[in-house]
């Protein structure tokens, strides 16, 4: 049975804390309440404490204190996850949040990202140098989570998932090791982190390959619920035959909240479907998406824009 913070000594927490560069978070803290919010409100756990780390030593540390004090443990990256996996109740939350940083090297087009960086922060590295990494929609999802599940996004359609671009990762594992991982260095660790989600050590340094990516242009249109039908055909038909470039996705909106493309959902509900168009302008001309649908509202925009 796993143990829980409660149970452990003063002493025991005080030398833990006198480890860690970063911050330990406790119940009795006034930054408690705000340090376990995560993106999903409805998310209500209590974790034990929360270690902040800053840096790869810190991540060790409290891997080894998880561990040796059989605590359950958590990860947390940008604490998007739906579930809130990146939190745990009584337990050890290892946090990344302080682990950020993007480098960008221009003699191979690849990033070098913190294991606790969010996708926004990505894109406004990489943008001066006119490139970008294949990642979601959103700006504040975190790259470890996105990375590790997989990552659709905006340039799938052009560039792959993030997995396809992950060409490195640095790791701490369940004993306290640090390895590299990448096509020639514990293969099998790196086939397994390409999908397999959190499960097989901490990532604390992402290594992408990037792309030529600047200005793009993009945006919703709407229409009524009633067309969701017609709206769906034309679109299954568009898509296949649009240029690689321009990505797309169908959202069925209700009081301002969005679901995915649920035919179910948009009949049963009197509200509006919405398709958002979104491409790169280097190869596409907006003409070619005249032809289906109004896209009056279509805007052009910077990258960064529309983080
Ligand atoms: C509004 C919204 C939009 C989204 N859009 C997209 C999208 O466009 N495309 C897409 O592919 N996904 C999308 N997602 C899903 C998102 O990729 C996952 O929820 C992902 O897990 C979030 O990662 P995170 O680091 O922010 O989450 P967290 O909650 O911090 O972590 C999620 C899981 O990943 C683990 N983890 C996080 N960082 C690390 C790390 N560095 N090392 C080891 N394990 C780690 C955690 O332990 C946990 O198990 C979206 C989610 C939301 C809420």
């Amino acid at each position: 049975m796993m143990n829980t913070v409660k149970n452990l000594d003063a002493s025991v927490i005080e030398v833990f804390a006198s480890q860690l560069r970063g911050e330990l978070v406790m119940p009795s803290d006034t930054t408690y309440n705000e340090t376990r919010k995560v993106y999903n409100g409805m998310i209500d756990k209590r974790p034990g404490m929360f270690a902040m780390c800053v840096d790869v030593a810190d991540v060790i540390a409290s891997v080894n204190f998880g561990r040796d004090n059989n605590l359950l443990v958590a990860v947390r990256g940008g604490g998007h996850n739906g579930g809130g996996l990146g939190l745990c109740d009584e337990g050890l939350v290892i946090d990344l949040s302080g682990i950020k940083f993007v480098r960008v090297d221009t003699s191979d087009n690849t990033v070098r990202v913190g294991g606790g960086n969010l996708w926004g922060e990505v894109d406004h590295a990489t943008h001066p140098f006119g490139l970008a990494v294949p990642a979601g929609i959103i700006s504040t999802t975190g790259v470890g989570g996105l990375t590790l599940g997989g990552g659709v996004g905006h340039l799938s359609r052009k560039y792959g998932l993030t997995i396809d671009n992950l060409l490195e990762a640095d790791m701490v594992l369940a004993d306290g090791s640090f390895v590299t991982v990448n096509e020639n260095q514990n293969t099998d660790l790196f086939w397994a982190i390409r999908g397999g989600g959190g499960n097989f050590g901490i990532v604390t340094s992402f290594k992408f390959q990037a792309h030529p990516v600047k200005t793009v242009i993009g945006g919703p249109t709407l229409w009524p619920i009633e067309k969701t039908e017609e709206i769906m055909e034309w679109y299954h038909d568009f898509i296949q035959n649009a240029p690689d470039e321009l990505n797309g996705f169908i959202t069925a909106c209700v009081g301002g909240v969005f679901f995915s493309s649920s035919l179910l959902l948009t009949k049963l509900l009197n509200s509006s479907v919405s398709i958002v168009l979104v491409m790169r302008t280097a190869s596409f001309k907006r003409s070619s998406l005249e032809s289906g649908a109004d896209i009056s509202s279509v805007i052009n925009c910077d990258v960064n824009d529309c983080r």
